[in-house]
Parts: structure tokens; sequence; C-alpha cells
């Protein structure tokens, strides 16, 4: 079972992330991730196994941004890989997921039809992927992050 946690802070909000997936590491996992909004653009870092592979990576490789989101992973669909791990990212969107996308095969699919591939092996992904679709074909008003 997993661990989701989304801040919307007033300074760089990776360290807090890592601190609130602590938290929740009773709950078991395999791998752990973060994405922040910086500017606009969405970074992420993400770890097999501990807390502390993630946190070792942000020391290495440190995030900026107000805004993020964490996960740690108990994977259903696909290896406890760090290209696996969650945030599920395209330029647009990142997603976090607890639990199964039983119909991801179809959306996959469709999404195919459309030239939006996948890069893991995920049932997650396929959402990401989805709302970046409706994203780029307009259906989806845009939100706009207007941080103080
Ligand atoms: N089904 C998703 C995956 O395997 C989410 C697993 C979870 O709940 O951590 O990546």
């Amino acid at each position: 079972m997993c661990g989701i946690v989304g801040i919307i802070g007033v300074e760089p909000v990776a360290p807090r992330l890592v601190d609130a997936l602590k938290r929740l590491e009773y709950r078991g996992y395999d791998s752990a991730g973060v994405a922040t909004l910086e500017g606009g653009q969405i970074d992420r870092r993400r770890a097999e196994g501990k807390l502390g592979n993630l946190a070792q990576k942000l020391s290495f490789q440190p995030l900026g941004g107000n805004i993020g989101i964490g996960h740690t992973r108990w994977a259903t669909h696909g290896a406890p890989t760090e290209g696996n791990a969650h945030p599920h990212a395209t330029d647009r969107v990142a997603v976090v997921h607890n639990g199964i996308i039983e119909n991801f095969r179809e959306l996959l699919e469709d999404l195919n039809k459309d030239g939006y591939l996948p890069k893991t092996q995920t049932d997650t992904e396929s959402v990401a992927l989805w709302v970046t679709r409706e994203l780029d074909r307009g259906s989806i008003p845009r939100w706009r992050w207007r941080g103080r």
C-alpha cells in the first residue's frame, strides 16, 4: 500500500515531501519519488528502495518549486524500478496514484493511436498520458498556479 502527499507551500517543498513520506513508511513500499513545479516546469527525482536513496539523490540534485507531490510505491504493474516509480510525468502533468487502473491496457491502446506512447510498464502512466492528450486537445482548461 503506497503513500501519497501533496504540498502547496511558500518555500521549496521537496524536503517536506520526503519528510511527509517518511511518516507513511509504515505502510510499506519498494520505491519513492517526488515531483515539483517551478517556473511552469515539472521536474522530478525518483529512486528504488528506501526513502534514504531518494533523499540522497535530492541532496546531489536538489529540486526547487513551492508546489509538489510525493509517492511511495507498492508495485502492482511493472517492476519496482526507478523508471516505474511515481510520479509519472509528461511535460504537462505529473501523477501519483494508489491502487490499480483496471482498464489501463485499453486506455494505452487508444492513446497509442494518437501517438502517446508509454515509457514505463505501469498502469498509472496511462492517466498522465490521457490527461496530457486531453490538455493538448484543449478539452481540459489549462490550470495555472499563481503562486505567491
Ligand atoms: N498500480 C500502481 C503501480 O504499480 C500503483 C501502486 C501503488 O498503489 O503504489 O505503479
